[in-house]
């Protein structure tokens, strides 16, 4: 079970274990076992990912935080300049790639953290978390162990 900590701890937290990918528990072992997929378990305290659910959560949040804006800057460097293809190819198009893939690892990182260090689980699915876990509603959590 996370300690709790004091709110400024909390998010600093979350914020250096999602950029660096590490355990939100013990801040030692890794995350991910590849680029975006969750360790099992971490390997260093045995926290168990399975309370980790951050869905499309990622490219919610790059598409949100990254492409809209470069589209606005693809936009603007067609109306005002009016370029041609050859040009978008070599600007825009690498730029959204890049700009919407690489942050994906960070932002799930900083999801799974949060998700851990707030004890976030969907509301009403405590009877269900229980019997999936084979245990008693209310008698511990997923993010126990
Ligand atoms: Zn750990």
């Amino acid at each position: 079970m996370p300690e709790p900590l004091p709110a400024d701890d909390k998010f600093a937290r979350i914020l250096r274990c999602g950029w660096k990918g590490l355990c939100p528990r013990c801040e030692q072992g890794r995350m991910f076992k590849s680029w975006l997929k969750l360790q099992d378990s971490c390997p260093r305290c045995g926290l168990n990912y399975r309370f980790a659910a951050p869905d499309d959560g990622p490219a919610f949040f790059s598409q949100c935080i990254v492409a809209f804006p470069l589209i606005f800057l693809v936009l603007w460097l067609q109306v005002r300049f009016d370029p041609p293809l050859w040009v978008h190819l070599v600007t825009s198009v690498p730029l959204m790639l890049a700009g919407c893939l690489l942050p994906l690892q960070p932002i799930k990182g900083w999801l799974v953290a949060s998700q851990y260090l707030n004890r976030a689980q969907e509301a009403g699915t405590e009877g269900l978390w229980a019997k999936l876990d084979g245990r008693e509603p209310g008698s511990g959590s997923s993010f126990d162990d």
